[in-house]
């Protein structure tokens, strides 16, 4: 569907007793599913002796009764769902991952992105680390097991690797007796954990995960915090709180997020109901009806239509069976695949003067075929509100914002757009108002970098990897087919 897609979600489990973690786990992944979608896994620890069970794919199709039994029962588990790029989708890339060395046993799970990763993965290449995969995770769970040799525990470990660490990432690393979390300096990507009626705490990439296993959300981990979640209970490790400014990935709130949690204090689904409302205040038009492109414009739609006073409506159904997986065998089929995910409901747009509301344009192929669904069922005229301001940068945080070749409103005009997607009116959300919104939950410090190119970090330097070199040479070369 053209969209942007987020890179994978964390989870953690420290229960109050032996029990069955893994189901626990599942049911958070599910919870998480939105952030990936290309691979899961969950790593379950009986006693120090850990059972891991990880694959290609969703997690309802990865995980039965069967295999979540195989997984057998423990006090700590660890999971993951995967979001990778075209030429990363293989199993050595799915996470949980697993190493054991000098020190004992440890499950990692990874979300973000590491800017400095090639530099890193080279300097340990040629000290002697063999990798089998090309992800993140992979680096980082070396640079561990190197503080592990002289640190006194896997948290001091882990601290001692965050120095090496540049970018956006959220960690969750399983050792014998302890989960230990971890959040970028930068707070890119969100975390937070939380405790159940019996005592067992977890940590999650979102709240709706906690929502999932019945777990009260305590609260989000600092941006450079470290938790660290063993039979003493949740402690917090601050070396790293403060060493850089608070960046969080305002993207979260306009599509990454599930709307039924909330990211630093700040309600997913009230953060999108206010682009909305912005969206109304500085662009009224005359209409008969606000609809959402389901389900991401769903929030920012009913924002619209409160202030606007204009009748929100069920504008596309959305076949809730069609799937990432399926398969469009033909050139037609793809061109298809939008009309096979959404249909139009000619009853409410026919003869109507049509609001639609989604939250972002990335290479405008989706959106001209979906208005132009809305034409062919009777819509008049076809006014198009965005909940964010144009995609104009990349993403080097572990967002899936592509090249700027690829991006529409990098190549086009405002105008361009509107003639190429064939609506009446196109507004987008001013990135002021974005600002304004952001800080309505109560923090400051967000990143922009997608809309304004203000990044916060050094960005990646040219790879020097030769495999991924390779992949990144594959992939944009498939992407301009
Ligand atoms: S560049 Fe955009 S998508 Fe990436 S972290 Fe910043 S706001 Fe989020």
């Amino acid at each position: 569907m053209n969209k942007i897609h987020e890179e994978c979600g964390v989870f953690g489990v420290y229960a109050s007793e032996t029990c069955n973690v893994a189901s626990m786990t599942y049911y958070a992944l599910y919870a998480l599913q939105h952030r990936g979608q290309d691979a899961c896994g969950i790593v379950v620890n009986d006693g120090g002796v850990f059972t891991a069970k990880k694959d290609l794919g969703l997690v309802g199709d990865v995980f039965t009764k069967e295999t979540l039994k195989s997984l057998g029962h423990g006090k700590l588990a660890v999971g993951h769902v995967f979001a990778g790029t075209k030429g990363s989708v293989n199993i050595a890339n799915a996470q949980p991952l697993v190493v054991n060395h000098v020190k004992g046993s440890m499950a990692i799970a990874f979300n973000g992105n590491l800017i400095n990763k090639n530099e890193l993965r080279n300097k340990l290449e040629l000290e002697g680390s063999i990798f089998h995969s090309t992800g993140d995770a992979e680096v980082i769970a070396y640079e561990i097991i190197k503080e592990r040799l002289k640190s006194p525990s896997i948290e001091h470990a882990l601290v001692g690797a965050m120095k090496q660490l540049k970018g956006a990432y959220c960690i969750v690393v399983m050792s014998p007796t302890k989960i230990v979390a971890a959040r970028d300096p930068n707070g890119f990507r969100p975390l937070c954990y939380g405790k159940t009626e019996d005592g067992s705490y977890v940590v999650a990439s979102e709240s709706c995960a906690l929502d999932a296993v019945g777990a009260k959300l305590v609260r989000d981990v600092k941006p450079g915090e470290v938790i660290v979640i063993d039979a003493m209970g949740v402690r917090s490790m601050a070396d790293h709180c403060g060493t850089a400014p608070m960046t969080s990935c305002i993207f979260e709130f306009v599509y990454n997020a599930r709307p039924d949690s909330v990211v630093d204090g700040y309600s997913v689904h009230e953060a999108r109901v206010e682009m909305g409302k912005y969206l109304a205040k500085k662009y009224p038009v005359d209409a008969d009806v606000v609809i959402s492109v389901p389900d991401s414009g769903n929030d920012a739609a009913i924002g619209y239509a409160r202030e606007s006073g204009i009748p929100y409506e069920l504008g596309f159904l959305k076949n809730k069976y069609v799937g990432r997986t399926f398969i469009f065998p033909d050139q037609k089929d793809r061109e298809d695949q939008v009309r096979k995910k959404l249909n139009p409901i000619s009853s409410v747009v026919n003869g109507k003067r049509v609001v639609m509301v989604d939250d972002s344009i990335v290479r405008g192929t989706t959106s001209g075929r979906v208005v132009k669904l809305l034409r062919e069922a009777g819509a008049t005229e076809v006014h198009f509100m965005v909940s964010s301001p144009p995609f104009l940068f990349p993403c080097y945080y572990g967002t899936d914002v592509p090249d700027k070749s690829m991006l529409i409103a990098n190549q086009h005009t405002k105008e361009e757009i509107r003639q190429m997607i064939g609506v009446d009116s196109l507004c987008y959300l001013d990135l002021e108002d974005m600002k304004k919104i952001a800080t309505m939950g109560g923090k400051n410090g967000f990143c922009y970098a997608c809309f304004n190119g203000e990044y916060s970090t050094e960005i990646p330097s040219p790879t020097t990897n030769k495999y991924e070199v390779k992949i990144n040479i594959e992939e944009k070369t498939k992407r301009h087919l």
